[in-house]
């Protein structure tokens, strides 16, 4: 009878990139991508795939090989930024199938670069793959074991935002009324929290108008205009985005990202500003799973 594989979870926001990734390298060059992530366990113990990226690298049709100046700078990155210590190296096979090549296998040895151990990923377009863990140590011992993995996809949870933007824009009874400015509402749990929506007294809650002024910069200069509330949450969610990208790119301070999502919630209050650099991050998770 066969085992059962151990499992690592990976989102499924994450997942879509890689097969994305493989896809695009396959369209654009024909040609095989790679490039890494981190192995993250979460509270209760299980390991997560996190923030799979790629780096500058040279591809070809059956091979592609990691810039090492490049490599270098991620791991100092992302174990500055993150903390994360142990991290997967993952490549596509473009449309053939997902196998460890004679180069792989000789690229996962070549790997463990004295740690005790190295996560490898193969994928192809199709979403097959081989997701496998190698073991170079056993108790003090050289040993090299292999053990494949099975991959379990998560979908991540809505989140407050995403549930205010379904209240906002489904109402079960058909009535009208105008909102003054948007709203704040209950439920502020996440860093993107809710505003509120118990709120609608009678009403067509899909029309807002704001308040008269906020934002010139986005064009909002009287309350004659009524956005509804789909672009405003929209539009909200573009300037926290733009603002995440300048932030990741270095090109935005911390006290101006605060500043952005503080803009950003004059557009649609649906933002917790965070206090903290380390909070950053999970907007963009949260954003993923928040467009509709
Ligand atoms: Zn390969």
């Amino acid at each position: 009878m066969k085992s059962k594989k151990p499992i690592v979870y990976i989102a499924e926001t994450d997942w879509n990139k890689l097969l994305n990734y493989a896809q695009c390298a396959y369209d654009e060059m024909k040609s095989e991508i790679g490039g890494m992530a981190e192995m993250v366990p979460d509270k209760d113990g299980d390991m997560w795939i996190k923030r799979p990226t790629i780096l500058k690298q040279e591809v070809a049709p059956a091979n592609c090989d990691l810039d090492e100046t490049a490599l270098a700078q991620y791991y100092g990155t992302v174990a500055k930024k993150y903390g994360s210590s142990d991290f997967l190296w993952w490549h596509s096979h473009a449309d053939m199938s997902a196998f460890w090549s004679a180069t792989d296998k000789k690229t996962i040895e070549d790997n463990d670069g004295g740690s005790a151990h190295t996560w490898s990923l193969v994928l192809n377009i199709d979403g097959d793959y081989i997701m496998q863990l190698d073991v170079f140590n056993l108790a003090g011992m050289k040993l090299h074991k292999s053990q494949e993995f099975e991959l379990c996809f998560i979908r991540r949870q809505y989140t407050d935002a995403f549930k205010k933007k379904v209240l906002d824009l489904c109402e079960k009874s058909i009535t009208t009324s105008v909102f003054n400015k948007p709203h704040h509402i209950g439920y502020y749990r996440g860093i993107i929290g809710g505003g509120t929506t118990s709120v609608h007294g009678a009403s067509n809650v899909n029309q807002l108008s704001l308040p008269v002024n906020t934002n010139v910069d986005y064009g909002i200069v009287d309350d004659t205009i009524a956005y509804d509330g789909m672009e405003l949450y929209n539009k909200a969610t573009d300037m926290v985005e733009l603002a995440l990208t300048e932030f990741n790119g270095d090109r935005m301070t911390f006290p101006e990202f605060q500043a952005a999502i503080e803009n950003a919630n004059k557009v649609y209050d649906g933002y917790r500003v965070p206090t903290k650099e380390k909070d950053v991050p999970f907007y963009a998770h949260q954003l993923e799973s928040a467009r509709i």
